[in-house]
């Protein structure tokens, strides 16, 4: 089904290596500087480019739930089309789950609808904790995410959508008087199917999501944040193999004992590394020894380490996609 969308709106049949670079986009502003960007990073060899929108869209479904300098509809089909006319493959991101405040702020849809909260009316100023999380099983909360799901992918004209849901702490909280009590993971295995049904049924595109939640901090040795201590791993086994999992790590390690992992289980692998050169070249090392179509090439995130309009020189962007056309050629 995906082949059939992607030729139907003739995108390049991706079935080779994905040269990916992960990006923010707040405003308008940055949208534009980003699609003047866009033709310098095709040129160094990235294919595919990973736009994380999340409430910094001017939804029409749900302009309530719109941040503070809303991204306009023109803006994002330009972005979408120079990555088209580039050969670049644009996947927008909507953070699902976690994440819903950073510091003090907290992200519209939990200051609208404070009843979808994991921790309803706990943590005065967000203080104690490090994300607010919307309640897997609060039964109105997927309607309306949903609906900004369809916004993003009509509007990029997407064949996929990355659901983020790193890093979620608050789960089957005590707070919550549907979740507590419960398995996290089955409540966060529920949302991943969740959205892959939406996704990947209604929709017919592909979804991708970050690894952090699948893996078990104390078998794998990686710590709380790109593992799981809060007994979320066990979903890995309860969740469609289809997903693509971007399995991110940051440092430089012996081993990166997730991939392996994630390729047994029978998913796609995309591996993710940072800023530190010396970490994104361990982490291509250790994935390019996996001689399978599953393992999909690399992911270069930003985290607001470089400017928009600096990321074809950028040097962990520039050595990831020089290892990598090396290893295709
Ligand atoms: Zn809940």
């Amino acid at each position: 089904m995906t082949k059939t969308i992607l030729q139907k709106r003739g995108f390049p049949k991706h079935d080779g290596q994905w040269f990916g670079v992960h990006v923010l986009v707040n405003n308008d502003e940055e949208v534009n500087t980003l699609s003047k960007e866009v033709p310098k990073i095709a040129k160094i060899g990235v294919n595919v480019l990973v736009i994380e929108v999340d409430y910094n869209y001017a939804y029409v479904s749900h302009p309530e739930l719109r941040g503070p300098k809303p991204i306009t509809r023109n803006c994002v089909r330009t972005l979408a089309e120079t990555c088209r006319t580039h050969g670049l493959r644009p996947i927008p991101q909507f953070q699902c789950l976690g994440h819903q405040s950073w510091s003090k702020v907290t992200h519209p849809l939990l200051v609208q609808y404070p009843e979808f909260d994991e921790t309803p009316g706990q943590f005065p100023s967000n203080e104690g904790i490090y994300c607010r999380s919307w309640c897997p099983q609060h039964p109105e909360v997927n309607p309306i995410v949903f609906e900004l799901f369809d916004e993003l992918i009509d509007v990029f004209e997407a064949d996929a959508l990355h659901v983020g849901m790193d890093e979620v702490f608050l789960i089957g909280s005590e707070y919550c008087p549907r979740c507590r009590g419960h398995d996290p993971a089955k409540l966060f295995a529920k949302a991943v199917n969740d959205y892959h049904s939406h996704l990947c049924g209604e929709r017919g595109v592909e979804m991708l999501m970050w690894g952090d939640r699948l893996l078990d901090s104390a078998s794998t040795g990686y710590g709380m944040w790109e593992a799981a201590e809060n007994q979320t791993h066990k979903a890995i086994d309860m969740i469609p193999k289809d997903i693509v999992i971007c399995d991110w790590h940051y440092t430089v390690r012996e081993s990166y004992p997730s991939i392996p992992l994630f390729l047994e289980k029978g998913f796609r692998v995309w591996p993710s590394g940072w800023k530190e050169v010396e970490a994104t070249e361990a982490l291509i090392n250790a994935s390019q020894k996996y001689k399978t179509e599953r393992m999909l090439g690399h992911l270069c995130t930003t985290w607001g380490a470089v400017k928009l309009d600096q990321l074809a020189q950028w040097p962990p962007i520039q050595t990831a996609m020089q290892k990598l056309h090396v290893r295709k050629a």
